[in-house]
């Protein structure tokens, strides 16, 4: 009975999480203070009430119209803050309090961020990228991960990508994947080590090749569309993060 409560608390906290996510997410590529001012509708222009900024509730009372000018909120806000709502609940319950879930939900957040800004424009913000990969050797220093295969992952994560990158730019004198994907990895291998970051690596590139295969088999696509990185990395990460250790070990159990 306190267990289910609580995980209700965590689900409400995660909300409010996500709501902040959201404003990270919308001003954070157009160069705006995550800060200040308060949440405005994007149409009108006007400041929102309280209760026109309830994560979820808001948008389902509005019918997902601001309430003045009726421009339509995009279904990305509810979204990300019920999916925000569902990971602090899903993460409370599997880890338990400590520093291995205040690092898991610091990573996650990120994830959602970066999957999100990635998928509207093709960016990976070094404010989120670069901050996660101190973050993420810091956990590692009190949490399972060990600082060692974290400071590997880091390099492993960031090395793989960078030298892809530079072959890329050898043979065909173009950006294969951007930057901003070679900087995510290594804050993924500074959260998970470098053993689930070449698992992430793997799903992520697996998920890509499929989707992409889909786009071209309903022709929506060609060889050169390019799919953002990474929202497949965020994916991959995510998996990892989760079944990643028992893939491992089901994998090397085969040898
Ligand atoms: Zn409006």
């Amino acid at each position: 009975m306190i267990r289910s409560l609580t995980i209700v608390y965590a689900a409400l906290f995660g909300a409010v999480a996500g709501s902040f996510l959201n404003v990270v997410i919308y001003r954070l590529p157009r160069g705006k203070s995550v800060v200040w001012p308060g949440s405005a509708c994007p149409g009108c222009g006007r400041r929102l009430s309280w209760y026109e900024n309830l994560p979820v509730v808001s948008y389902l009372a509005l019918g997902g119209r601001c309430r003045s000018c009726k421009t339509p909120i995009a279904s990305r806000y509810p979204i990300v803050e019920a999916l925000t709502a569902l990971m602090f609940a899903a993460a409370w319950w599997y880890y338990g309090a400590g520093p291995l879930l205040v690092s898991r939900l610091i990573f996650g957040c990120a994830l959602i961020a970066l999957f999100a800004i990635d998928l509207e424009h093709q960016l990976l913000p070094n404010a989120i990228t670069l901050p996660g990969i101190v973050i993420g050797f810091l956990f590692s220093l009190i949490t399972e991960t060990g600082w060692v295969s974290s400071l590997i992952g880091i390099a492993v994560g960031g090395g793989i990508l960078w030298a892809i990158y530079e072959l890329w730019w050898l043979l065909r004198k173009e950006e294969g994947l951007g930057f901003g994907d070679v900087k995510m990895l290594a804050m993924i291998g500074a959260f998970l080590g470098w053993k689930l970051t070449i698992v992430t690596l793997m799903l992520g590139s697996f998920a890509g090749s499929i989707l992409g295969g889909l786009l071209m088999l309903v022709g929506r696509g060609t060889m050169k569309t390019a799919l953002p990185f990474g929202t497949f990395l965020a994916l991959g990460a995510l998996l990892a993060a989760t079944v990643g250790p028992s893939v491992l070990d089901w994998y090397l159990r085969q040898w």
